[in-house]
């Protein structure tokens, strides 16, 4: 997700974090590249404009400049000012790390009404939101398609329905589209449903036809939400059609698909600006639990490289032994992190699932696990890193500094390995040394977890 915005700002903020003081000029040096960066992720002008401009005027204040890390307060403001764009507010990290959720309680059925262009991934959607009503809220929810445009959408339905045990109103051939809405509300109420989602037709473009059966669906079954599905693919195009729907139904929210294949995020970074509405929910595959809640905090961190440091203390907790994580964490906040502490970490890495899926949650990580990539790092490597660390003496392993090549030779002969490998081991505890120092000049990991509101 984001990758090549990613990518392109996590340059331009290491040029910024590589020196010790900043000038003014060269914080506008780089929010030119990051303007760039923006526009290449296909963000709206005025949108893209309009960050640049916040972040600038608050960067280039000489609290800033004279700070001990410039360059870290500038990724801060641009941090913050992601996730005001995104449409959260980063005074609040508790709400932007919830997101903005249904609205379900009102009198059931609570209508909840899918609208959207064809092939945006609406029915799709509508049968992952059926499933994750249930499975997050606690209620039952039933599902009817008014599409009577498309051969067998109907259809679709009633077989995605069947896959995630959700309810479908049952079809009846050449009924229109406000009398289907009808129905549904009849039988949702009449056997207690609490949620009615309404997948209404997609069509090819924004036309006048549509709007109007729209509307009149909606003045028949008054819904309490009207969201939107777009696919964030289709970058700016995905927020035109947003705005021409957004004039003509009273759209509370906006569904973006394919989040999984979106390497720019335009539409992401566009969408509130621009239509004022809240994307509420981002889909992330073709499989019906792939949705996941829209939360500006946690997209903003993950587009700064930032990300999953949250969900990988988590999951450690979860699967480490809890005097071992409290030792780790109390050196991390020390910004202590030798080689015990990866050995440490290593071998809880093989717990947790192995190398690759913990390169993925590492702070810095976009290097790390190309480093990785590069060295054709496996599961394996692990026992070799382990028996590396092991033929080190107390000393090599508290000051991995003083290794030098005689030393090498005798640690890579004791561990049965060469010594390019024990300089990829080095090299590695350098670059997650160098990460975990990031994450402590921004406040440690207490400054991360109030950030992510905990
Ligand atoms: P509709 O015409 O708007 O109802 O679109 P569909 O729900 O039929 O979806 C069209 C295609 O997009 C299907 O193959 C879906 O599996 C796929 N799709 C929907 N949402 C997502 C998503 O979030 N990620 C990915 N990768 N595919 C999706």
């Amino acid at each position: 997700m984001f990758d090549n915005l990613s990518d392109r700002l996590g340059g331009v903020f290491d040029k910024l974090k590589g020196r010790g003081a900043l000038k003014e000029q060269d914080v506008r040096d780089a929010m030119r590249e990051v303007r760039i960066a923006l526009l290449e992720a296909d963000v709206a002008l005025p949108v893209a404009r309009r960050f640049i401009d916040a972040v600038t005027e608050k960067a280039v204040g000489q609290e800033v400049l004279k700070a001990v890390s410039p360059g870290q307060q500038v990724v801060k403001i641009v941090h913050d000012e992601l996730v005001r764009t995104l449409g959260g507010d980063p005074d609040d990290p508790q709400s932007s790390m919830a997101g903005e959720g249904l609205i379900l309680e009102a009198k059931p059925p609570v209508v909840i009404m899918m609208v959207g262009l064809q092939g945006s991934g609406k029915t799709t959607t509508t049968a992952k939101l059926g499933k994750l009503i249930r499975e997050k809220h606690g209620k039952k929810a039933m599902m009817a398609s008014l599409d009577v445009n498309r051969p067998a959408a109907q259809e679709q339905l009633a077989v995605l329905g069947e896959q995630v045990d959700i309810a479908t109103l049952p079809i009846v051939a050449g009924q229109q589209p406000v009398d289907i809405a009808r129905r549904a509300m009849e039988s949702a109420r009449l056997q207690n449903f609490d949620v009615l989602l309404l997948d209404t037709a997609g069509r090819l473009h924004v036309d006048a036809a549509l709007m109007a059966e729209m509307k009149a669906v909606s003045q028949v079954s008054t819904p309490t939400e009207v969201l939107l599905v777009v696919d964030s693919l289709t970058g700016q195009d995905a927020v035109n059609v947003a705005k021409s729907f957004t004039d003509e139904v009273p759209l509370t929210g906006v569904v973006l698909t394919r989040m999984d294949g979106d390497a720019r995020g335009g539409a992401a970074l566009s969408m509130r600006a621009v239509t004022g509405k809240p994307i509420k929910f981002a889909g992330t595959g073709e499989k019906l639990d792939a949705i996941e809640p829209f939360r500006p905090g946690s997209v903003a961190d993950r587009i700064l490289g930032m990300g999953d440091v949250v969900s990988l203390v988590e999951k450690a907790a979860a699967t480490i032994k809890e005097e071992e994580a409290e030792q780790l964490a109390k050196n991390f906040e020390k910004g202590k992190f030798d080689l015990n502490d990866l050995r440490m970490q290593l071998k809880q890495m093989q717990n947790m699932g192995g190398l690759g899926m913990l390169a993925g949650m590492m702070p810095g990580m976009k290097k790390a696990k190309a480093a990785m990539a590069a060295s054709n790092m496996d599961d394996k490597v692990l026992v070799h890193m382990d028996a590396i660390i092991g033929s080190m003496t107390a000393k090599e392993r508290a000051h991995p500094g003083v290794m030098n090549a005689k030393r090498k030779k005798r640690v890579a002969a004791g561990s049965g390995t060469d010594v390019q490998t024990v300089n990829k081991l080095l090299k590695m505890h350098q670059e997650m040394g160098r990460a975990m120092k990031q994450i402590k000049k921004m406040g440690g990991l207490k400054g991360l977890a109030a950030m992510f509101g905990g």
